[in-house]
């Protein structure tokens, strides 16, 4: 598997998720634009590993800041590959859910993604109208909480249902350009569900970052080429189970 002279834009590429998607495209040898709200060292990290990097740093569900991360992957020779993946957590039961938690979760996890693959598409169309399909990959972050909900998570949930609806659009409209969207509802243990689960169990088998990281990679390849308009769960164990956080 080669991305080699691929670009890539990751999402809340900083740490956790994003940071291992990063380097597990970069390892198979893409160049890679990180957007964070976090400073990071990832970029040095992948500079080790031969590929070019750029961090944007910004709030991905502000416009200036996907239009900021587009220029740069274009400007590193393209846009090949999109990883969606930035969010934060705001967790609250339903009957208490304050307007601002519920506007924050759905702003960043929802208008991100949004408005980085309305970039991408914009981009993608012109590529093909000038020179036929070129080669487009979407990757967008869902979580089964879309399909089963989460108890303490509506703002969470509803988001994830938008972001995979947004997922099976794009597969759909964008298909004639040689994108492929594809959506993970991925489980792996970061600091992010560690402050949502803490110790608990998390699954049978939750997994590290990396495997995650490598699946992002395989979908964003020529292999994945009859791969369009999924949701897989990539959790190292065959069921889908939730662990609902419960937060008053
Ligand atoms: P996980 O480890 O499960 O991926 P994190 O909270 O560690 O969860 O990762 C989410 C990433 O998204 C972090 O690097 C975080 O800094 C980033 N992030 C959060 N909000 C935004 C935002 N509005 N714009 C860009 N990146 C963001």
């Amino acid at each position: 598997m080669t991305l080699a002279g691929k670009v890539a834009i990751v999402t809340g590429g900083g740490d956790g998720l994003g940071r291992a998607e990063a380097l597990a495209l970069a390892a198979a040898g893409a160049d890679v634009v990180v957007g964070d709200v976090n400073e990071s060292d990832v970029v040095a990290e992948i500079e080790e590993l031969g590929s070019k990097a750029v961090f944007v740093k910004g709030d991905v569900s502000e416009r200036d800041t996907a239009d900021a991360l587009t220029r740069a992957a274009i400007d590193l020779g393209g846009l090949h590959i999109l990883v969606n993946n930035a969010g934060v957590l705001r967790d609250r039961m339903l009957f208490s859910m304050s307007d601002e938690e519920w506007d924050l979760v759905v702003k960043v996890h929802l208008r991100g993604h949004f408005l980085l693959s309305r970039n991408a598409a914009a981009y993608w169309r012109t590529q093909a109208k000038a020179n036929g399909p070129g080669y487009g990959r979407i990757v967008n972050t869902s979580s089964e909480a879309f399909l089963l909900g989460s108890e303490g998570q509506p703002n969470y949930a509803a988001a994830k249902a938008g972001i995979t609806a947004l997922t099976l659009t794009s597969a759909r409209s964008l298909a004639k350009y040689g994108v492929r969207a594809n959506a993970i509802c991925p489980r792996a243990r970061t600091r992010m569900t560690a402050r949502v689960f803490g110790d608990a169990p998390t699954g049978p088998d939750p997994l590290a970052p990396e495997h995650v990281g490598r699946f992002v990679a395989f979908l964003a390849s020529p292999e994945a080429d009859a791969i369009n308009g999924q949701v897989f769960v990539v959790h190292g164990d065959t069921v889908m189970l939730m662990a609902a956080p419960t937060v008053e």
